[in-house]
């Protein structure tokens, strides 16, 4: 593969956006940040010309694949009628509607733009209605980028300290040091250290926040029970469970890692798959903490929240994923099942010691991980030189991950692609 024309708009960008890039994130791709020109399904064109089979998608938004018909044609029809009048307007209450049939917890819900905002709002309203400071955060959980939530993430393993109580360590520079007092940061799938968390701030814990499967590491599942007993500390403390769903919601199971789960947590954050590629978050919950937005107690605004096209995108896609009983989604889980089976077996071939978790629609590929994986200094373990070395192999090859060995699966994925994807899965495993 020739990655040239990439190469030259990249040095054309570096000289008038910081780092050539509009997303830190967007940093890590090699051999540089890369161009794209178009989309189509399940396929995406770079600038030189290359097609590649899509499984970052985005990373999540593009559930349906690029440019999915029928969300296309609700926006084109909205853009004609209008686009937003600092008022309601009637397609936002069938959002609403439909998310309140489709998700457990959500009684209530709000409209953003991202999922960082829809983190926030959350957190502010477990902070207002408790009145309480303190939450509780887990460590290796990406919760968006705002300075309340953006810490932890992925520390080196020597500067984080004790794995019982972690060291909070900001992300970036910039953040403000203080916000750490309005934290407990924790490692996750371990409930006994959430108990006593509980014992040591008596009514000082708002809440809890987690994604309910670590997609943003490893994706990795919560042990039987550790969500369950979750949600029994947080009723028993008058907490506020917060399932960040971003990545999860409308993908996992049409309700969200919530309804996969059983567990039903007091709000919920959405975003991604919602809309199928344009720019909407939800938090969603029950009306014990939702109305405190009613009120007027606690606040959440935003000039294009709930904005029409958007509307009109959230409303076709989630009618697709309702439609004949979740056919879509099942087709997705089932085309990156037959992913996930393809690359054990392969692995096994080539006796590469790989793990692969998650479920279809979304999992992560890791390599010379320890025994168990459970948290993130479990998985910060593995051998990420070789997750990367695995990336490059298939975007070489025309299968395109995120360089952190997460996969994302789309509704329009088909067999084809997936037979292609295993020849270069097969031959890059080898390389690797
Ligand atoms: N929460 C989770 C679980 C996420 O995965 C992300 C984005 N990757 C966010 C929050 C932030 O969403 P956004 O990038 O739309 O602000």
């Amino acid at each position: 593969m020739k990655y040239d024309r990439s190469q030259a708009l990249y040095e054309r960008s570096c000289q008038t956006i910081p780092g050539g890039i509009s997303s830190n994130v967007r940093a890590n791709w090699a051999p540089a940040p890369m161009f794209y020109t178009h989309g189509e399904g399940s396929h995406v064109w770079d600038a030189d010309g290359n097609e590649y089979i899509d499984y970052v998608l985005a990373r999540g938004p593009l559930l349906f694949g690029h440019s999915p018909q029928p969300i296309i044609d609700a926006v084109k029809k909205q853009l004609d009628i209008g686009l937003m009048y600092a008022g309601q307007h009637e397609l936002e209450i069938e959002v609403a509607e439909k998310i309140v049939a489709m998700v457990p917890c959500a009684e209530r819900v709000r409209f953003s733009n991202s999922g960082s905002e829809a983190v926030h709002a959350a957190m502010r309203l477990a902070r207002g209605v408790t009145g309480r400071n303190r939450i509780i955060r887990f460590e290796g959980h990406y919760h968006g980028w705002f300075d309340s939530a953006f810490w932890n993430f992925a520390p080196p393993l020597d500067k984080a300290g004790p794995r019982e109580a972690p060291i909070p360590i900001p992300v970036t520079g910039g953040q403000v040091a203080s916000d750490a007092d309005n934290l407990v940061v924790l490692p996750w799938n371990d409930l006994e250290l959430v108990r006593t968390a509980f014992e040591k701030y008596p009514d000082e814990i708002a809440g809890i926040i987690t994604e309910p499967i670590m997609c943003n590491n490893g994706a990795i599942l919560p042990r039987p029970g550790y969500l369950e007993g979750l949600r029994e500390l947080c009723t028993a403390h008058g907490a506020a469970l917060i399932f960040d769903e971003v990545i999860t919601g409308f993908r996992v199971s049409l309700g969200g890692a919530q309804e996969y789960f059983g567990v039903t947590p007091d709000l919920g954050t959405f975003a991604k798959g919602v809309a199928g590629g344009f720019p909407v978050s939800v938090i969603a919950g029950s009306a014990r903490w939702m109305d405190a937005f009613g009120n007027l107690s606690v606040a959440h605004s935003g000039t294009y929240n709930s904005n029409a096209p958007c509307m009109a995108a959230t409303l076709a896609a989630l009618n697709m994923l309702s439609a004949d009983e979740g056919a879509l989604l099942k087709h997705a889980h089932a085309m990156g099942n037959r992913i996930i089976d393809g690359i054990r077996e392969r692995a096994e071939r080539v006796s590469k010691r790989v793990n692969v978790r998650g479920v279809g629609a979304v999992f992560c590929v890791g390599f010379n991980e320890p025994q168990e994986v459970v948290d993130y200094r479990t998985v910060a373990l593995g051998d990420r030189d070789a997750v990367r070395r695995f990336w490059l192999a298939l975007q070489d090859r025309g299968v395109r991950i995120t360089p952190e060995g997460l996969w994302f699966v789309s509704t329009a994925t088909t067999e084809a692609d997936v037979d292609k994807t295993l020849a270069a899965v097969g031959d890059s495993l080898e390389e690797v």
